[in-house]
């Protein structure tokens, strides 16, 4: 396995495996890699010949008062793990090389932006498109994969993807949680022992929602209504957001009578984390 600094040394790379034929997979992540990430490695591992793992905390996905400076930065042992998966590649580029002098071109998806953590975060998204973009031009992927635990940004990706014309798949995984369903994360690093029985209240509420759509409930605003009241029990958490959408558009539905997806963001302490389901 290679851990590879220089873009251009990347592409180049890339090069030689496209000459040889190979399809190419492209794993985006930014660093502190966990079981939920070394899945999507896993599936990338399956389905193509050649895989790269990106680690690079990127910037401009952060607001002014978020974490990036304290998001936690592992790459040694990240690049042990990428090579225990079989990774060929860990791509971690610098930020001044991503982002040099005089950058000025950004992606900006409409649309499935504009709310949730798109309304809490403004600006997440359009770092976020314009860094996969950048990352999709330098590996020339055949797959990316991208987990649903961050399930807007999986549609944004999508939404660019398909307005683009990006000549690459982008292959869903589902999330992958701890033995007691708290979902993994990076972010979950943050939470000392108190926090992190609060934060079970997250999967509980999702578990609650999809129990109660299970029971024959299909009116969003009381699913919601159920959900909230649970995570209100919980002293240490505070919502960000509770939302009942359409799975596809992310549109704010009343009655579930297509595949919906509940989204969560919740403080639990000064730690944001997010987690979701699919009732259909
Ligand atoms: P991050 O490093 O947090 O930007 O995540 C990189 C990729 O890993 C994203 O596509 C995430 O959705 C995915 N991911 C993060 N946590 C999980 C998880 N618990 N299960 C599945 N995928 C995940």
């Amino acid at each position: 396995m290679r851990l590879i600094h220089s873009i251009d040394e990347m592409c180049g790379i890339i090069s030689g495996a496209r000459h040889e034929g190979k399809t190419i997979g492209l794993v985006p992540t930014m660093g502190a890699l966990h079981a939920g990430h070394l899945t999507l490695v896993g599936r990338a591992r399956q389905e193509c010949d050649f895989v790269v793992v990106s680690v690079f905390v990127n910037p401009t996905q952060f607001g002014p008062s978020e974490d990036f400076h304290k998001y936690p930065r592992t790459l040694e042992s990240d690049s042990r793990k990428c090579e225990s998966g079989g990774v060929d590649v860990v791509f971690s580029p610098s930020a001044g090389d991503m982002y040099p002098e005089g950058f000025d071109t950004w992606v900006d998806v409409k649309g499935p932006t504009d709310v949730l953590e798109g309304q809490s975060r403004p600006g997440h998204f359009r770092g976020v498109a314009t860094v996969c973009a950048k990352l999709f031009n330098i590996v020339e992927p055949d797959r990316a994969y991208f987990g649903t635990k961050d399930y807007q940004q999986l549609q944004v990706i999508k939404k660019m993807t398909r307005d683009l014309n990006m000549r690459l798949e982008i292959v869903p995984v589902e999330i992958v949680r701890e033995r007691d369903g708290l979902a993994m994360s990076s972010r979950n690093a943050y939470l000392d022992s108190r926090e992190r029985e609060a934060a079970l209240v997250l999967s509980r509420s999702l578990d609650l929602a999809r129990q109660t759509f299970a029971s024959g409930e299909h009116n969003a605003k009381a699913i919601k209504t159920r959900v909230l009241n649970l995570i209100a029990a919980e002293p240490l958490a505070r919502v960000d957001y509770v939302a009942v959408v359409d799975a596809e558009t992310l549109d704010s539905i009343e009655t579930i009578d297509r595949p919906a997806a509940v989204l969560l963001a919740v403080r639990i302490g000064s730690t944001r984390l997010i987690d979701n389901t699919v009732l259909d």
